[in-house]
Protein backbone atom coordinates (compact mmCIF):
# COMPACT_ATOMS: atom_id res chain seq x y z
CA UNK A 1 0.00 0.00 0.00
CA UNK A 2 2.71 2.02 0.59
CA UNK A 3 4.05 2.91 -2.92
CA UNK A 4 0.55 3.58 -3.80
CA UNK A 5 0.27 6.50 -1.27
CA UNK A 6 3.32 7.73 -2.32
CA UNK A 7 2.66 7.31 -5.68
CA UNK A 8 -0.59 9.75 -5.29
CA UNK A 9 0.41 12.18 -2.96
CA UNK A 10 3.37 12.62 -5.68
CA UNK A 11 1.01 13.00 -8.66
CA UNK A 12 -0.48 16.02 -6.47
CA UNK A 13 2.35 17.82 -5.39
CA UNK A 14 3.71 17.74 -9.30
CA UNK A 15 0.00 19.12 -9.89
CA UNK A 16 -0.38 21.55 -7.29
CA UNK A 17 2.78 23.58 -8.53
CA UNK A 18 1.32 23.42 -11.88
CA UNK A 19 -1.23 25.29 -10.63
CA UNK A 20 -3.24 22.36 -12.23
CA UNK A 21 -4.84 20.37 -8.61
CA UNK A 22 -8.64 20.32 -9.55
CA UNK A 23 -11.00 20.08 -6.15
CA UNK A 24 -14.02 20.10 -5.94
CA UNK A 25 -16.46 22.78 -4.64
CA UNK A 26 -19.89 21.83 -3.55
CA UNK A 27 -22.08 24.59 -5.09
CA UNK A 28 -26.33 24.60 -4.59
CA UNK A 29 -27.63 25.67 -8.08
CA UNK A 30 -30.58 27.65 -6.72
CA UNK A 31 -32.61 27.80 -9.74
CA UNK A 32 -30.22 27.08 -12.36
CA UNK A 33 -28.65 30.87 -12.68
CA UNK A 34 -27.93 31.65 -9.05
CA UNK A 35 -25.91 29.52 -7.13
CA UNK A 36 -24.49 29.49 -3.88
CA UNK A 37 -21.03 28.61 -2.85
CA UNK A 38 -19.00 29.15 0.88
CA UNK A 39 -22.20 31.09 1.85
CA UNK A 40 -21.79 33.00 -1.48
CA UNK A 41 -24.63 33.85 -3.92
CA UNK A 42 -23.43 34.10 -7.59
CA UNK A 43 -24.80 34.56 -11.16
CA UNK A 44 -23.76 31.60 -13.03
CA UNK A 45 -21.87 31.62 -15.82
CA UNK A 46 -20.51 28.55 -15.83
CA UNK A 47 -23.60 26.11 -16.30
CA UNK A 48 -24.42 24.36 -19.40
CA UNK A 49 -28.37 24.45 -18.91
CA UNK A 50 -28.67 27.03 -21.77
CA UNK A 51 -32.11 27.08 -21.49
CA UNK A 52 -32.76 26.96 -17.65
CA UNK A 53 -34.80 23.61 -18.32
CA UNK A 54 -32.80 21.68 -15.38
CA UNK A 55 -35.50 23.74 -13.14
CA UNK A 56 -38.58 24.37 -15.58
CA UNK A 57 -41.60 23.23 -13.54
CA UNK A 58 -43.08 21.50 -16.71
CA UNK A 59 -39.58 19.57 -16.94
CA UNK A 60 -39.41 18.69 -12.72
CA UNK A 61 -42.98 17.84 -12.62
CA UNK A 62 -42.32 15.24 -15.66
CA UNK A 63 -39.64 13.73 -13.74
CA UNK A 64 -41.55 13.81 -10.22
CA UNK A 65 -44.45 12.14 -11.89
CA UNK A 66 -42.28 9.30 -13.65
CA UNK A 67 -40.34 8.66 -10.08
CA UNK A 68 -43.95 8.40 -8.22
CA UNK A 69 -44.99 5.99 -11.22
CA UNK A 70 -42.11 3.94 -11.58
CA UNK A 71 -39.49 4.46 -8.81
CA UNK A 72 -35.79 5.93 -9.32
CA UNK A 73 -33.84 3.09 -11.40
CA UNK A 74 -34.15 1.29 -14.71
CA UNK A 75 -33.22 -1.58 -12.85
CA UNK A 76 -30.76 -3.37 -15.87
CA UNK A 77 -29.18 -2.98 -19.09
CA UNK A 78 -32.17 -1.88 -21.27
CA UNK A 79 -30.76 -5.17 -23.41
CA UNK A 80 -32.42 -7.41 -20.26
CA UNK A 81 -35.62 -5.63 -18.33
CA UNK A 82 -34.15 -1.87 -18.33
CA UNK A 83 -35.86 -0.87 -21.46
CA UNK A 84 -38.61 1.43 -20.52
CA UNK A 85 -41.53 2.48 -23.14
CA UNK A 86 -40.32 5.92 -21.71
CA UNK A 87 -36.87 5.24 -23.62
CA UNK A 88 -38.41 4.37 -27.17
CA UNK A 89 -40.53 7.56 -27.02
CA UNK A 90 -37.55 9.73 -26.03
CA UNK A 91 -35.48 8.18 -28.77
CA UNK A 92 -38.59 9.24 -31.27
CA UNK A 93 -38.49 12.67 -30.37
CA UNK A 94 -34.83 12.49 -30.61
CA UNK A 95 -34.58 11.20 -34.18
CA UNK A 96 -37.61 13.80 -35.02
CA UNK A 97 -35.58 17.10 -33.54
CA UNK A 98 -32.56 15.65 -35.55
CA UNK A 99 -34.34 14.28 -38.81
CA UNK A 100 -32.86 10.83 -38.87
CA UNK A 101 -34.48 7.54 -38.99
CA UNK A 102 -33.92 6.09 -35.44
CA UNK A 103 -31.81 7.05 -32.10
CA UNK A 104 -29.77 5.14 -29.33
CA UNK A 105 -30.08 6.39 -25.63
CA UNK A 106 -27.09 5.58 -23.60
CA UNK A 107 -26.72 6.80 -19.65
CA UNK A 108 -24.61 9.89 -21.04
CA UNK A 109 -22.85 11.53 -23.67
CA UNK A 110 -19.51 10.35 -22.57
CA UNK A 111 -20.50 6.83 -22.71
CA UNK A 112 -22.25 7.22 -25.98
CA UNK A 113 -19.02 8.19 -27.90
CA UNK A 114 -16.83 5.72 -26.00
CA UNK A 115 -19.41 2.76 -27.19
CA UNK A 116 -20.26 4.16 -30.64
CA UNK A 117 -16.97 4.10 -31.89
CA UNK A 118 -14.95 1.16 -31.06
CA UNK A 119 -18.13 -0.37 -32.73
CA UNK A 120 -17.74 0.69 -35.86
CA UNK A 121 -14.13 0.72 -35.83
CA UNK A 122 -11.27 -0.91 -34.54
CA UNK A 123 -7.78 -2.44 -35.59
CA UNK A 124 -7.07 -1.75 -39.36
CA UNK A 125 -9.40 1.07 -39.56
CA UNK A 126 -8.52 4.59 -38.72
CA UNK A 127 -10.22 7.58 -36.85
CA UNK A 128 -9.40 11.43 -37.76
CA UNK A 129 -10.69 13.70 -34.85
CA UNK A 130 -10.32 17.62 -34.53
CA UNK A 131 -7.67 18.20 -32.24
CA UNK A 132 -9.78 20.14 -30.12
CA UNK A 133 -12.67 17.37 -30.34
CA UNK A 134 -13.85 16.50 -26.31
CA UNK A 135 -11.90 13.75 -24.14
CA UNK A 136 -15.03 11.14 -25.13
CA UNK A 137 -14.24 10.88 -28.65
CA UNK A 138 -10.57 10.04 -27.43
CA UNK A 139 -11.65 7.37 -25.15
CA UNK A 140 -13.77 6.17 -27.65
CA UNK A 141 -11.11 6.20 -30.16
CA UNK A 142 -8.96 4.15 -27.74
CA UNK A 143 -10.75 1.52 -26.86
CA UNK A 144 -11.57 1.26 -30.65
CA UNK A 145 -7.97 0.11 -30.93
CA UNK A 146 -7.73 2.34 -34.43
CA UNK A 147 -4.82 4.37 -35.31
CA UNK A 148 -5.97 7.89 -34.51
CA UNK A 149 -4.91 11.08 -36.07
CA UNK A 150 -5.21 14.76 -35.18
CA UNK A 151 -6.90 16.78 -37.23
CA UNK A 152 -5.78 20.68 -37.74
CA UNK A 153 -8.78 22.34 -36.26
CA UNK A 154 -11.53 22.91 -38.62
CA UNK A 155 -9.15 22.78 -41.17
CA UNK A 156 -10.60 20.73 -44.41
CA UNK A 157 -7.81 20.98 -46.50
CA UNK A 158 -5.70 18.97 -44.26
CA UNK A 159 -8.72 16.58 -44.15
CA UNK A 160 -8.56 16.41 -48.30
CA UNK A 161 -4.58 15.87 -47.45
CA UNK A 162 -5.25 12.93 -45.02
CA UNK A 163 -7.66 11.24 -46.78
CA UNK A 164 -6.13 11.40 -50.16
CA UNK A 165 -3.03 9.82 -48.77
CA UNK A 166 -4.33 7.43 -46.45
CA UNK A 167 -7.77 6.39 -47.52
CA UNK A 168 -6.66 3.28 -50.03
CA UNK A 169 -4.90 1.55 -46.82
CA UNK A 170 -7.36 1.78 -44.43
CA UNK A 171 -10.79 -0.47 -44.10
CA UNK A 172 -13.28 1.53 -42.78
CA UNK A 173 -12.65 5.93 -42.06
CA UNK A 174 -14.40 7.59 -39.02
CA UNK A 175 -13.80 11.14 -38.61
CA UNK A 176 -14.70 12.85 -35.85
CA UNK A 177 -15.57 16.40 -34.88
CA UNK A 178 -17.66 18.28 -31.99
CA UNK A 179 -20.23 20.87 -34.12
CA UNK A 180 -19.78 23.33 -31.23
CA UNK A 181 -16.53 22.83 -30.19
CA UNK A 182 -17.07 22.64 -25.63
CA UNK A 183 -14.21 24.97 -24.69
CA UNK A 184 -13.91 27.57 -27.89
CA UNK A 185 -18.11 28.40 -28.52
CA UNK A 186 -16.41 27.97 -32.12
CA UNK A 187 -18.31 25.75 -35.13
CA UNK A 188 -17.31 23.20 -37.43
CA UNK A 189 -17.91 23.62 -40.99
CA UNK A 190 -19.92 20.57 -41.24
CA UNK A 191 -20.86 21.36 -44.78
CA UNK A 192 -17.50 21.15 -46.35
CA UNK A 193 -16.47 18.48 -43.82
CA UNK A 194 -19.46 16.41 -44.77
CA UNK A 195 -18.80 16.70 -48.50
CA UNK A 196 -15.07 15.84 -48.05
CA UNK A 197 -16.19 12.59 -46.43
CA UNK A 198 -18.94 11.70 -49.03
CA UNK A 199 -16.01 12.02 -51.21
CA UNK A 200 -13.56 9.77 -50.25
CA UNK A 201 -16.05 7.22 -48.02
CA UNK A 202 -15.40 8.41 -44.91
CA UNK A 203 -17.92 8.44 -41.92
CA UNK A 204 -18.73 11.71 -40.25
CA UNK A 205 -19.64 12.05 -37.00
CA UNK A 206 -20.74 14.69 -35.23
CA UNK A 207 -21.02 16.07 -31.12
CA UNK A 208 -23.74 18.30 -30.46
CA UNK A 209 -23.44 18.36 -27.03
CA UNK A 210 -23.30 22.33 -27.35
CA UNK A 211 -25.92 23.23 -30.29
CA UNK A 212 -29.23 20.79 -29.22
CA UNK A 213 -31.83 23.32 -27.75
CA UNK A 214 -29.23 26.22 -29.05
CA UNK A 215 -28.91 26.26 -32.36
CA UNK A 216 -31.05 26.52 -35.84
CA UNK A 217 -34.38 26.69 -34.10
CA UNK A 218 -32.89 23.91 -31.10
CA UNK A 219 -32.44 21.60 -33.76
CA UNK A 220 -28.78 21.88 -33.16
CA UNK A 221 -25.34 22.70 -35.08
CA UNK A 222 -26.60 20.19 -37.85
CA UNK A 223 -28.55 22.32 -39.34
CA UNK A 224 -27.21 25.78 -38.93
CA UNK A 225 -25.71 24.31 -42.43
CA UNK A 226 -27.98 23.08 -45.30
CA UNK A 227 -26.70 19.95 -47.53
CA UNK A 228 -24.57 19.05 -44.61
CA UNK A 229 -24.86 15.25 -44.23
CA UNK A 230 -23.79 13.60 -41.35
CA UNK A 231 -24.75 10.13 -40.96
CA UNK A 232 -23.96 9.75 -37.21
CA UNK A 233 -24.81 12.82 -35.04
CA UNK A 234 -24.23 12.33 -31.10
CA UNK A 235 -25.05 14.89 -28.35
CA UNK A 236 -26.09 14.80 -24.93
CA UNK A 237 -29.21 15.15 -22.67
CA UNK A 238 -27.37 16.80 -20.04
CA UNK A 239 -27.28 20.62 -21.39
CA UNK A 240 -29.61 22.55 -22.61
CA UNK A 241 -31.65 19.53 -22.45
CA UNK A 242 -31.36 19.93 -18.82
CA UNK A 243 -31.47 16.66 -17.47
CA UNK A 244 -29.10 13.47 -17.92
CA UNK A 245 -27.86 11.04 -20.42
CA UNK A 246 -26.72 11.00 -23.97
CA UNK A 247 -28.15 10.10 -27.50
CA UNK A 248 -26.72 8.71 -31.30
CA UNK A 249 -28.98 9.98 -34.03
CA UNK A 250 -28.15 7.71 -37.44
CA UNK A 251 -29.97 5.16 -40.03
CA UNK A 252 -32.36 2.21 -38.32
CA UNK A 253 -29.59 -0.18 -39.35
CA UNK A 254 -26.58 2.12 -37.55
CA UNK A 255 -29.04 1.98 -34.64
CA UNK A 256 -29.92 -1.68 -34.15
CA UNK A 257 -26.51 -2.20 -35.02
CA UNK A 258 -24.95 0.23 -32.17
CA UNK A 259 -28.05 -1.53 -29.59
CA UNK A 260 -26.80 -4.97 -30.30
CA UNK A 261 -22.99 -4.36 -29.78
CA UNK A 262 -21.93 -1.16 -27.88
CA UNK A 263 -20.69 -2.30 -24.87
CA UNK A 264 -21.38 0.95 -23.30
CA UNK A 265 -25.25 0.16 -23.94
CA UNK A 266 -24.77 -3.77 -23.37
CA UNK A 267 -23.64 -3.37 -20.07
CA UNK A 268 -24.46 -0.94 -18.96
CA UNK A 269 -27.69 -0.04 -16.54
CA UNK A 270 -29.98 1.71 -18.80
CA UNK A 271 -30.94 5.76 -18.13
CA UNK A 272 -33.54 5.94 -14.83
CA UNK A 273 -37.02 6.88 -16.59
CA UNK A 274 -37.60 10.26 -14.38
CA UNK A 275 -34.27 11.05 -16.87
CA UNK A 276 -36.40 10.04 -19.84
CA UNK A 277 -39.63 11.56 -18.81
CA UNK A 278 -37.84 14.68 -18.24
CA UNK A 279 -35.81 14.68 -21.60
CA UNK A 280 -39.19 14.18 -23.18
CA UNK A 281 -40.86 17.45 -21.37
CA UNK A 282 -38.06 19.25 -22.40
CA UNK A 283 -37.95 18.57 -26.05
CA UNK A 284 -41.49 19.78 -26.41
CA UNK A 285 -40.59 23.04 -25.17
CA UNK A 286 -37.74 23.12 -27.18
CA UNK A 287 -39.94 22.04 -30.27
CA UNK A 288 -42.45 24.76 -29.37
CA UNK A 289 -40.30 27.82 -28.42
CA UNK A 290 -37.62 28.85 -31.03
CA UNK A 291 -37.30 31.88 -29.26
CA UNK A 292 -36.34 30.53 -26.20
CA UNK A 293 -34.01 28.26 -27.63
CA UNK A 294 -32.83 31.64 -29.77
CA UNK A 295 -32.01 33.32 -26.18
CA UNK A 296 -28.59 32.26 -25.13
CA UNK A 297 -26.78 33.31 -28.27
CA UNK A 298 -28.13 36.79 -28.67
CA UNK A 299 -27.16 37.39 -24.63
CA UNK A 300 -23.70 35.77 -25.87
CA UNK A 301 -23.43 37.72 -28.67
CA UNK A 302 -24.79 40.72 -27.11
CA UNK A 303 -20.88 40.35 -24.82
CA UNK A 304 -19.00 39.83 -27.50
CA UNK A 305 -20.55 43.10 -28.83
CA UNK A 306 -20.02 44.67 -25.38
CA UNK A 307 -16.42 43.66 -25.82
CA UNK A 308 -15.41 44.50 -29.21
CA UNK A 309 -14.91 40.69 -29.88
CA UNK A 310 -15.47 38.64 -32.92
CA UNK A 311 -19.06 37.59 -32.50
CA UNK A 312 -20.14 34.60 -30.39
CA UNK A 313 -21.23 31.76 -32.89
CA UNK A 314 -23.03 29.57 -29.58
CA UNK A 315 -23.98 30.18 -26.15
CA UNK A 316 -20.39 29.91 -25.29
CA UNK A 317 -17.42 32.51 -25.24
CA UNK A 318 -13.96 31.82 -24.27
CA UNK A 319 -11.82 34.79 -22.87
CA UNK A 320 -8.09 33.09 -23.29
CA UNK A 321 -5.86 34.08 -20.48
CA UNK A 322 -2.50 32.22 -20.50
CA UNK A 323 -1.32 30.50 -17.71
CA UNK A 324 -3.40 28.50 -15.43
CA UNK A 325 -2.48 30.40 -11.97
CA UNK A 326 -3.17 34.04 -14.40
CA UNK A 327 -7.18 32.11 -15.15
CA UNK A 328 -7.65 31.35 -11.52
CA UNK A 329 -6.89 34.64 -10.39
CA UNK A 330 -9.18 36.19 -12.81
CA UNK A 331 -12.01 33.88 -11.84
CA UNK A 332 -11.48 35.28 -8.44
CA UNK A 333 -11.34 38.84 -9.42
CA UNK A 334 -15.15 37.75 -10.84
CA UNK A 335 -16.20 36.54 -8.40
CA UNK A 336 -15.88 39.40 -6.18
CA UNK A 337 -17.94 41.46 -8.19
CA UNK A 338 -20.75 38.02 -8.10
CA UNK A 339 -20.24 36.65 -11.12
CA UNK A 340 -19.21 32.24 -10.98
CA UNK A 341 -17.18 32.36 -13.72
CA UNK A 342 -14.84 29.02 -13.74
CA UNK A 343 -11.55 28.80 -14.88
CA UNK A 344 -10.47 25.85 -17.45
CA UNK A 345 -7.20 24.55 -17.46
CA UNK A 346 -5.26 22.22 -19.09
CA UNK A 347 -5.17 19.38 -20.20
CA UNK A 348 -8.76 20.49 -20.51
CA UNK A 349 -7.23 23.22 -22.98
CA UNK A 350 -3.96 23.22 -25.07
CA UNK A 351 -1.12 24.37 -22.33
CA UNK A 352 -0.75 28.14 -22.27
CA UNK A 353 -4.77 28.55 -23.26
CA UNK A 354 -6.44 28.45 -19.88
CA UNK A 355 -9.00 30.35 -19.85
CA UNK A 356 -12.10 31.38 -18.47
CA UNK A 357 -15.08 29.50 -20.34
CA UNK A 358 -18.30 31.98 -20.25
CA UNK A 359 -21.36 30.23 -20.78
CA UNK A 360 -24.74 31.66 -21.87
CA UNK A 361 -28.55 31.21 -20.67
CA UNK A 362 -31.75 32.11 -21.81
CA UNK A 363 -32.25 33.50 -18.35
CA UNK A 364 -29.05 35.76 -17.78
CA UNK A 365 -30.57 39.12 -17.68
CA UNK A 366 -29.76 41.57 -20.08
CA UNK A 367 -28.24 44.87 -17.36
CA UNK A 368 -26.12 41.39 -15.89
CA UNK A 369 -24.61 40.30 -19.43
CA UNK A 370 -23.49 43.85 -19.39
CA UNK A 371 -22.38 44.12 -16.07
CA UNK A 372 -20.26 41.12 -16.64
CA UNK A 373 -19.03 42.58 -19.89
CA UNK A 374 -17.27 45.81 -18.05
CA UNK A 375 -15.95 43.12 -15.34
CA UNK A 376 -14.10 41.37 -17.96
CA UNK A 377 -12.89 44.45 -20.02
CA UNK A 378 -10.06 44.77 -17.60
CA UNK A 379 -9.06 41.30 -18.05
CA UNK A 380 -8.78 41.80 -21.64
CA UNK A 381 -6.23 44.76 -21.64
CA UNK A 382 -4.38 42.56 -19.14
C1 LIG B 1 -20.30 17.50 -22.07
C2 LIG B 1 -19.83 16.93 -23.35
C3 LIG B 1 -19.91 15.55 -23.58
C4 LIG B 1 -20.27 14.57 -22.51
O1 LIG B 1 -21.64 14.54 -22.25
P1 LIG B 1 -22.14 14.00 -20.82
O2 LIG B 1 -23.56 13.68 -21.04
O3 LIG B 1 -21.91 15.12 -19.86
O4 LIG B 1 -21.31 12.80 -20.51
C5 LIG B 1 -19.56 15.09 -24.83
N1 LIG B 1 -19.12 15.92 -25.79
C6 LIG B 1 -19.00 17.24 -25.59
C7 LIG B 1 -18.54 18.11 -26.71
C8 LIG B 1 -19.35 17.79 -24.36
O5 LIG B 1 -19.20 19.08 -24.14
Amino acid sequence: MHSLQDFAEGKLAALETRALRRTLAPTHRIDGLWVERDGQRLLSFSCNDYLGLSHHPAVKAAAAQAVETYGVGSGASRLVTGDHPLMSALEGRLADLKGTEAACVFGSGYLTNAGVIPTLIGPGDLLIADELAHACIWAGGRLSGAETLRLRHNDVGHLEEILTARRGEARRVLVATDGVFSMDGDLAPLDRLSATCRAHDAWLLSDDAHGIGVLADGRGSAHVFPGADIPLQMGTLSKAVGGYGGYLCASRAVIDLIKTRARTFVYSTGLPPASAAAAIAALDIIARDPALCALPLAKAQAFTSALGLPAAQSAIVPVVIGEADAALAASRRLRKQGFLVVPIRPPTVPEGTARLRIAFSAAHPDDEVARLAAAVRPLLAA
